[in-house]
């Protein structure tokens, strides 16, 4: 149950498993970094801007890990396109998908979301900062999903042949995301932009920012803060932040 003297807690349905971290984090419990929530379902899962993570009772992963990130909240930009990396890298070694990251947080398979990130902050903003990464992993959606999701959504069962054992399936998303989380504490987000550029659902694609005003150009890849390159008819723009949507040109 342990990664290192790190904990995994499970839990049957709650609200939201970053909520209960963030809880106990207020809540001053003793919580080893790399400790791990999961849940069987969620009735409140949460999304970016107020959005909702659909999260039924059954098969699939609602998973959110505590860290301590040692160079304060600037650093933290980053940070969920490294985990984004962390559930393709599972999803590549494990299940031989060809899974991509779509800037900022999510993960796709066949053009498809198959997994969600959420970081959130907790705490002050001196040098070092508490946060807590939250992943949605679809392992088997029911069927009347498609009246809850308006974009299109996939599932590890679907999408790979191989059976998924669940007890497995955590405990190596803890061991890649303390491992990404580890590698981020020593060198930041600039580790990981090949990987990102490589593994980058919209790689020198048209792309359509939705943004104000919105950005329509080409996707050049991320910079050194995680911040996304668009190439458009006048210029090279980088653009920043968790309130932005990347969308196909
Ligand atoms: P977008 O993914 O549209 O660019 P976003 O990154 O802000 O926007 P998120 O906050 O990552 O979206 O995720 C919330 C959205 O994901 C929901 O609005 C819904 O469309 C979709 N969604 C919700 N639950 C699931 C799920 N279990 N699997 C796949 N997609 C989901």
């Amino acid at each position: 149950q342990t990664a290192g003297s790190a904990q995994i807690l499970v839990q049957h349905i709650t609200d939201s498993t970053n909520c209960q971290l963030l809880q106990r984090l207020q809540g001053r419990h003793e919580l080893e970094p790399g400790s791990v929530i999961v849940a069987e379902a969620q009735s409140a899962g949460r999304g970016r801007r107020g959005r909702t993570w659909y999260s039924p009772f059954g098969t699939n992963l609602y998973f959110s890990c505590y860290w301590r990130l040692e160079q304060g909240i600037p650093a933290a930009m980053g940070l969920s396109l490294a985990i984004g990396l962390a559930v393709c890298r599972l999803l590549q070694q494990y299940y031989q998908l060809d899974a991509k990251v779509k800037w900022p947080n999510d993960i796709y398979v066949n053009g498809k979301k198959l997994a969600g990130v959420l970081v959130e902050l907790s705490g002050t903003l001196d040098a070092g900062c508490d946060v807590v990464i939250g992943i949605g992993l679809n392992v088997g959606m029911p069927e009347q999903s498609k009246q809850h999701i308006e974009q299109p959504y996939t599932d590890l069962r679907t999408e790979s042949s191989q059976q998924v054992d669940r007890n497995l399936l955590v405990v190596e998303l803890q061991r890649q995301v303390v491992t990404v989380l580890q590698e981020f504490n020593v060198a930041g987000f600039a580790a990981f932009i090949a990987e990102f550029n490589q593994n980058d659902l919209y790689a020198n694609q048209p792309v359509y920012l939705m943004a104000k005003p919105s950005i329509s150009g080409i996707c050049r890849g991320v910079d050194k803060q995680g911040g996304i390159i668009i190439e458009t008819s006048q210029s090279t723009e980088v653009h920043y932040g968790g309130e932005l949507s990347l969308r196909a040109g």
